[in-house]
């Protein structure tokens, strides 16, 4: 299997360019962001839980992440890999990940992230606020998400740089010019 983490800061372009990897590569596309907004908006249990964390822009706790992964992976079979679009964000949690893939002899395979600074989120995701409506797109939410990115996401970069399976992309440029820079990477493993 070819597995996939893309990390960035949120507004980076994440969503998009995770979905044209799918897409192209033949790909699962698992966004917890996207899989926690379906909670909070069939209004589950868990979702209760997330839904002011999330408004927030604070990360979901750890222990209620693994159950809701272990069930998305395990949805599917004979597959050719996973994208991982804002999972993991924690040192525990790529342990957990790393267990999951593990049991089933899989691992990560690449580590990309985009490098995008932060005057360019805030005014990206402003504009995504006007058309999506985000509740965690204003501007106070943001600056909490930037930070929360750079103490809890950021030391995940050390750690896969380490295993040799993290490379950095310029996120700025068009969305064609960014993919065919991830594609290059993806098609050297
Ligand atoms: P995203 O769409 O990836 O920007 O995620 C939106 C929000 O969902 C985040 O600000 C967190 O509140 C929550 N979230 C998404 N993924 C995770 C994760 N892996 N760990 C903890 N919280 C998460």
């Amino acid at each position: 299997m070819f597995n996939l983490i893309l990390f960035g800061p949120p507004g980076s372009g994440k969503g998009t360019q995770s979905i044209k990897i799918a897409e192209k590569y033949g790909l699962i596309h698992i966004s917890t962001g996207d899989i926690f907004r379906n909670e909070i908006k069939q209004k589950t249990e868990l979702g209760v839980k997330f839904k002011s964390l999330v408004e927030k822009g604070e990360l979901v706790p750890d222990e209620l992440i693994i159950d809701i992964l272990d069930s998305a992976l395990h949805k599917y079979q004979n597959i050719n890999g996973f994208v991982f679009d804002g999972f993991p964000r924690t040192l525990n949690q790529s342990g957990d990940l790393d267990n999951l893939l593990g049991k089933d002899k899989e691992s990560v395979t690449l580590v990309l992230a985009l490098d995008v600074d932060d005057n360019e989120v805030v005014t990206r995701l402003l504009k995504r606020a006007v058309i999506e409506g985000r509740k965690d797109d204003t501007e106070d939410v943001i600056k909490n998400r930037l930070q929360v990115y750079k103490d809890q996401t950021y030391p995940l970069i050390d750690l896969y740089k380490k295993q040799n399976k993290f490379v950095g992309i310029k996120g700025i440029g068009s969305i064609d010019q960014i993919f065919d820079n991830i594609c290059g990477e993806i098609d050297k493993r």
